[in-house]
């Protein structure tokens, strides 16, 4: 019997882009007849045509799946969604507006069968985006490498292959802020990368907003990284030491000494000084105890097991 593989894609006013999204895709799948294949589109509440769209392809063509969301709930609330239904041994998610090219599902195939659980793309260069993406995205890749926990590559989109095991973990997962690119890391496994060159956007434009992009970097940083939390109780304590040895130097100098070099004013500032230092040092441990609280309703698995030996 051929395996199966679903290729979910997300969508969010892509009506121009549905039928030659879904063309050129089976002309990638044609060559590749040792597999079989199963298309779910999941439309994110589109204002415009897509469902319609989806609706008139899944009635002439087979193999098609589709979701239809009650409203926009974003790009991961729709992967999340194709992954739960995709009913493949492998999953390959991937952007419906022809940046991310079919071509390579042969290599992400190739990559899986030799083992790979996840195989990732990284993109080489990108044909028509914006100078400001470019940027803004190196500072967020830069960002989230040397904070977080998970290391997660620049230039990496939700365009991947993912095998049955590592997709019923993800799947498994039931915190609400989720942000694949790092869920993807953090659950482990063996992953391979395969490069590609992203193409310009078929038409219509990018929903990828500002607003939707730092909501999206704010999750993957919030989600994968305590160091700001941690940091209080450090900054907390630095302020607190110096606050109070300027505060007690001060006191000394000015009545031990009788130095009037010290004004009251002046040791009262450094008094202040020292009183926010025990604030910022009260939050630190309080945000210690948020962090437990974080990882609670995080419920992440404590570890993933990929294999046994004698053991059921
Ligand atoms: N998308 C989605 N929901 C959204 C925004 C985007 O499902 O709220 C889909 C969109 O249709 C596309 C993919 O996510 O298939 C990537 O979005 P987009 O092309 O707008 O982002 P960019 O490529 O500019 O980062
Ligand atoms: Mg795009």
């Amino acid at each position: 019997m051929r395996k199966k593989i679903s290729i979910v894609i997300p969508v969010y006013n892509e009506e121009e882009n549905i039928r030659p999204v879904y063309a050129r895709m089976k002309e990638t799948i044609r060559a590749i007849p040792d597999y079989e294949f199963e298309v779910i589109f999941v439309n994110d509440g589109s204002s415009d045509g897509t469902w319609a769209e989806i609706s008139g392809l899944a009635e002439s063509e087979n193999g098609i799946k589709a979701l239809n969301f009650s409203r926009n709930f974003g790009h991961q609330a729709a992967i999340e969604a194709g992954l739960a239904n995709a009913g493949g041994e492998a999953a390959i998610t991937m952007d419906g507006d022809m940046q991310h090219p079919p071509e390579i599902i042969p290599e992400l195939i190739s990559k899986w069968e030799q083992g790979f659980e996840i195989v990732n793309t990284k993109r080489e260069e990108t044909e028509g985006i914006s100078f400001f993406k470019k940027i803004a995205s190196g500072i967020f890749y830069r960002l989230i490498n040397s904070i977080s926990e998970v290391h997660i590559e620049s230039g990496s989109a939700d365009f991947r292959l993912v095998g049955r095991r590592a997709m019923d973990e993800l799947n498994r997962l039931t915190e609400k802020n989720k942000f694949y690119r790092g869920l993807i890391s953090w659950i482990g496994f063996e992953s391979a990368t395969v490069k590609y060159k992203a193409e310009k956007r078929l038409g219509g434009k990018s929903s990828y907003t500002f607003n939707k992009m730092l909501s999206l970097a704010r999750v993957g940083i919030t989600s994968f990284s305590m160091l700001p939390m941690k940091v209080i109780l450090l900054f907390g304590a630095l302020l607190f030491f110096g606050g109070f040895l300027l505060t007690a130097g001060m006191v000394f100098w000015r009545y031990c000494i009788g130095s009037a070099l010290f004004s009251g004013t002046g040791i009262l500032a450094a008094f202040i000084i020292m009183n926010n230092g025990l604030f910022m040092v009260m939050l630190g441990i309080v945000s210690m105890y948020q962090i437990n609280m974080c990882k609670e309703l995080q419920n992440r698995p404590n570890y993933i097991i990929t294999e046994k030996i004698n053991l059921s």
